[in-house]
């Protein structure tokens, strides 16, 4: 397959991946709060997992450049947070939310995306394979994150259909970035090693400020831990496994 069609078609079976979040909601009107916080540390975990074992491919390649890359990624999040002034959102809430709270979750959302775009798009600069290994662990990442972004969605009333819709139109910019990347890399490759950096910095702390801090509260210091250290241990374990 010629790459750029694979970036394509991985990084659009990662967005569509989204729809799959809403599932839950065909029993439940509401979920328990506690499987919230173990979405997000699910979410958490495989980011982290991902993130690493791309940096761990691409490490030789990195020192200065991709420290400040990753500089730029941290800068970049910062920044994105600040402008739209969600830095200290609650990503969470389902109740007692104004009517700009729902566009602010879907913003924040599709930057996040945007980030993972990256990401696949370094990957299959790096690696093809790496990258397909990467696309299916946002993929399936997605899903609980998903499932968080439902919950809150449907707390505001929008229907299933319409909010797994909307779960899966954030991750549009991970499409997006996934091409714009893999393409502006393959164009110029001394650039490799600055996006790499940025996507890893911008991954872990986006893991720092958005999944993780609410969950604690949802269910609990240690069960949070071990859903994110065992979810991001799995992603490495199994990359190290099909290498
Ligand atoms: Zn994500």
């Amino acid at each position: 397959m010629n790459p750029t069609i694979t970036v394509l078609v991985y990084s659009s079976i990662a967005a569509a991946s989204a729809a799959l979040g809403a599932i839950p909601f065909r029993w439940r009107d509401r979920i328990p709060i506690s499987w919230i916080g173990w979405a997000n540390a699910l979410a958490a975990g495989l980011m982290l997992g991902t993130a690493y074992v791309i940096v761990v491919a691409g490490l030789n390649r990195m020192v200065l450049a991709g420290a400040t890359g990753a500089f730029l990624g941290i800068g970049f999040i910062y920044w994105t947070h600040m402008i739209a002034r969600t830095e200290d959102l609650d990503l969470n809430k389902l109740d007692e939310t104004g009517p700009e709270y729902g566009y602010q979750i879907l913003l924040v959302q599709s930057l996040h995306s945007a980030s993972e775009g990256v990401a696949i798009g370094v990957a299959m600069s790096l690696n093809i394979g790496l990258g397909i290994f990467a696309a299916i662990a946002f993929a399936i990442h997605n899903v609980p994150e998903a499932t968080v972004l439902c919950a809150v969605l449907r707390a505001r009333g929008i229907r299933l259909r319409d909010a797994a819709g909307l779960a899966v139109m954030t991750n549009v910019s991970l499409i997006l970035l996934a091409i714009v990347t893999f393409a502006l890399i393959a164009a110029v490759p001394s650039l490799l090693p600055w996006a790499l950096g940025f996507a890893m910095g911008a991954l872990v702390y986006l893991v720092m400020v958005e999944p993780l801090p609410e969950s604690y509260q949802q269910a609990g210091h240690t069960s949070i831990a071990l859903v994110t250290s065992v979810a991001m241990g799995i992603v490495v374990l199994l990359n190290g496994f099909l290498r």
